[in-house]
C-alpha cells in the first residue's frame, strides 16, 4: 500500500517510510491509498470473533500488503493482550429521560491503563519488524513524542527494552498528572524524559521542528510516536469493530458513537472504520473547553487556538494535528463532514457535574475524558438509536481530581502502583528549539 500526504506535495511513501517518517516532507500527514471494503459476511458474523481476530482481519486490510500473514499474526495478537470490553452504564430498564442504551467501551485495560496503549504497542511491534527486517542497517531508530499526559506513558511503555530504538518524551512542566508523569520518567534503558517549560503545543512544536530540521535528520534516525503516525492512529480502528461485535449481541438500533476528542487521531480512526464498512450510523466529537473542532462543526472555519488547561487534561489541544486526516477522508466537505459527525464541548464545571451524577444514578465512576463522551452521548442520542462512548483511561489515572470531585477514594490498579515506586529522571529544557536541539544531540 502507498500512502500520500494530506498536503499533497510530496511523493507517496512505503509503509516502512511512513513509519519511520512520521511526518511527510510537505509537514503533510500520510493516509493510506486506499481504504478496504470487509466483506459483508464479516459484519453478518463479527459477534462470534474474538478481539483478536476481528483486529487481525482490519490490519490486514490495512498492513496485508506490506508485512507477512504470519508476522502481522503476531503483532496484533501481542499488541491485544488484554481485553477491551463493552460495559452498560444505566439501569436495566434505562434511566429517566434516556432515549436509548449507553455502553461504555473501556480502553484501559491495557499497561498504562489508557486507549494509547493500542496504538503504542502497535506501532513499537511493526517498526521493530522493520528494523530486523535489514540487520545490515544498524543506526538506532530514535522516536520522539509530544504528550500531555497518556501517549508518553503508553509509548515508553510499548517500546521499553526494544533494541535499535531510543524513545524521547517531551512533556509539559507541571500540566500532567502526577500519576502520569511517574509511567514515563521512571523507566530509565531507552526512555528519556524531556521536561519543557511550556504547554503541550510547545512540545508538538518542538517535536514537529525536529523533523524539519535537515542538520538534525542527517545525524540521526528520527521518527514520531504521536497519534499523527500511522502506526499508530490505522490499530485504533480495530476496537470499534470489536465494540460494534459486542453491541450486537446485545442490542438493536442504530449505532452511534461518541469519542473524547483531543488531537483528533482516535476519532479518525473510527471514521476509517465506517469507510471499511462498519455500521456506525454517526458521530460525537465530544470536547472540553478547547472546542476548536466543535466549532468548526458550527461554523466551517478552523480556527486553532492556544490550548487551555482543563480537568480532561489529554484533551487540551489548540490545534489538533489529525483535523487534516478528517479534511482530506471528507474531500474538504463541511456539509460531509456534518452529516457523519455531531460536536458537544464542556466546562470543567460541566465535566465535574457529569462525573457526579452519573456516580449517584448509575455507580459507574468516569474519568474526566470518558465524562465528556457519556454526556455528549446522553444529551445526543434520538430514539431508535443505542450508543457506546469511549472510556479512554482509568478514573485512578487521575485519582486527585475524581476523589475530589466525587468525594471517593479510588483504587490505585496495581500495575499503577508499580510506576509510583520508582525515581523520577528527566532532563529539563525551555521551549526555545535550540536548546532542546542540544539534548538530542550535544555538540562535541
Ligand atoms: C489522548 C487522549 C484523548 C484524546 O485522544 P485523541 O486521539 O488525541 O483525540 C482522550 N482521552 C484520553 C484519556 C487520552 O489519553
Amino acid at each position: 500500500m502507498r500512502y500520500y500526504s494530506t498536503n499533497g506535495k510530496a511523493p507517496f511513501a512505503t509503509l516502512e517510510k511512513a513509519v519511520v517518517k512520521g511526518l511527510a516532507e510537505d509537514k503533510g500527514l500520510y493516509m493510506p491509498e486506499h481504504i478496504k471494503q470487509l466483506p459483508r459476511e464479516f459484519f453478518d458474523n463479527i459477534q462470534d470473533l474474538t478481539l483478536q481476530e476481528i483486529a487481525y482481519h482490519v490490519a490486514d486490510c490495512f498492513f496485508g500488503e506490506d508485512v507477512d500473514a504470519e508476522s502481522l499474526r503476531k503483532i496484533v495478537y501481542d499488541t491485544l493482550s488484554f481485553d477491551i470490553p463493552l460495559v452498560k452504564v444505566g439501569k436495566e430498564k434505562g434511566l429517566k429521560g434516556e432515549k436509548g442504551a449507553i455502553y461504555s467501551l473501556e480502553l484501559f485495560h491495557g499497561p498504562t491503563l489508557a486507549f494509547k496503549d493500542v496504538g503504542a504497542r502497535f506501532m513499537a511491534r511493526l517498526l521493530q519488524y522493520f528494523i530486523n527486517a535489514k540487520p545490515s542497517n544498524n543506526r538506532c531508530v530514535n522516536v520522539l513524542v509530544a504528550t500531555s499526559g497518556d501517549t508518553g506513558s503508553a509509548v515508553a511503555n510499548g517500546f521499553l527494552g526494544v533494541e535499535g530504538i531510543h524513545v524521547y518524551v517531551l512533556y509539559p512542566k507541571g500540566k500532567v498528572s502526577p500519576i502520569q508523569e511517574c509511567q514515563f520518567t521512571t523507566l530509565g534503558q531507552n526512555i528519556t524524559a524531556i521536561e519543557v517549560d511550556g504547554v503541550f503545543d510547545d512540545c508538538q512544536a518542538l517535536v514537529k521542528n525536529a523533523f524539519m530540521d535537515e542538520e538534525l535528520n542527517a545525524k540521526m534516525q528520527l521518527t514520531s510516536a504521536n497519534s499523527i503516525n500511522v502506526a499508530r492512529f490505522l490499530p485504533q480502528s480495530f476496537y470499534y469493530f470489536y465494540a460494534y461485535a459486542q453491541l450486537k449481541r446485545r442490542e438493536n438500533g442504530r449505532v452511534v458513537c461518541c469519542v473524547p476528542s483531543g488531537n483528533f487521531g482516535n476519532i479518525c480512526s473510527a471514521l476509517f472504520g465506517k469507510r471499511m464498512g462498519l455500521p456506525i450510523s454517526r458521530f460525537i466529537a465530544a470536547n472540553n473547553a478547547n472546542d476548536i473542532f466543535y466549532n468548526y462543526l458550527q461554523t466551517g472555519r478552523y480556527e486553532p487556538k492556544p490550548s487551555i488547561q482543563t480537568i480532561a487534561n489529554a484533551m487540551d489541544v489548540g490545534d489538533p494535528s489529525n483535523f487534516a486526516r478528517i479534511i482530506d477522508l471528507y474531500g474538504k466537505s463541511h456539509e460531509a463532514i456534518c452529516q457523519d459527525i455531531s460536536g458537544a464541548t464542556y466546562t470543567d464545571q460541566q465535566i465535574a457535574e457529569t462525573m457526579k451524577s452519573c456516580l449517584a444514578e448509575t455507580g459507574y465512576q468516569l474519568d474526566p475524558h470518558g465524562a465528556c463522551g457519556y454526556r455528549a452521548l446522553r444529551e445526543g442520542l434520538q430514539e431508535g438509536e443505542v450508543g457506546f462512548f469511549l472510556e479512554t483511561a482509568h478514573p485512578a489515572k487521575f485519582k486527585q481530581t475524581v476523589d475530589s470531585i466525587c468525594g471517593s477514594d479510588i483504587a490505585i490498579p496495581g500495575r499503577l502502583q508499580d510506576f509510583m515506586k520508582g525515581t523520577k529522571q528527566s532532563v529539563s529544557t525551555s521551549k526555545d528549539y535550540d536548546e532542546f536541539k542540544k539534548i538530542l544531540c550535544p555538540l562535541p
